[in-house]
């Protein structure tokens, strides 16, 4: 990842280390399988980085357009120096608390290039150090699907590492 924009606070739980060579280390069992419930595209509001929006240009979105779906909002700068940086949140339909790009059966329409944020949901990665990352779930989770601390053998806590080292990777 370029910034640390997607880390969250040292608050989530950590569910395993990813080192960046691959190789992961479980830290602890849970099973997690998204079950389109929706509700992350209701409850959250979902941060786009640069690489988001140009994304969405690569698969046709103009930015006038994209610019629109998006609504500006200042976060303190990570200096602390006092000032704040401009990003963006995904904007909300009128009248509905859902995302612009949750369809009526709970679908995204973007699915294909969809926000790193949305990608990782549950989870978030975290850089602990040069040569390590920490998946964890997300600090505000209201996702009804993760599992604690299953048995190993229902545990999907590797396959689901291996996926955001790819993710982590590509945005590399
Ligand atoms: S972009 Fe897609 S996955 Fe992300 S909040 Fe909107 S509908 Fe949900
Ligand atoms: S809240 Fe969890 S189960 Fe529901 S759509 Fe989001 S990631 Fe999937």
């Amino acid at each position: 990842m370029k910034d640390n924009e997607y880390e969250q606070e040292n608050s989530g739980t950590k569910v395993a280390r990813i080192y960046l060579n691959g190789k992961v280390e479980v830290l602890r069992n849970i099973h997690f399988s998204c079950s389109s419930c929706g509700l992350c595209c209701r409850l959250n509001r979902i941060p786009v980085r640069e690489e988001d929006i140009l994304r969405f240009q690569e698969h046709g979105f103009e930015l006038d357009q994209l610019l629109n779906d998006l609504s500006p909002v200042l976060i303190p700068s990570k200096n602390v120096d006092g000032n704040f940086i401009k990003a963006y949140i995904l904007r909300k339909k009128p009248f509905v608390n859902e995302c612009i790009f949750l369809d009526d059966n709970n679908h995204c329409r973007v699915h294909e290039f969809k926000p790193l944020a949305c990608r990782l949901y549950p989870f978030a990665l975290r850089r602990e150090n040069d040569e390590t990352v920490i998946m964890q779930i997300h600090s505000k989770s209201v996702c009804p699907s993760v599992k604690l601390d299953v048995s190993e053998e229902e545990s999907n806590t590797l396959e689901l590492a291996k996926q955001m080292y790819k993710l982590f990777d590509l945005e590399e």
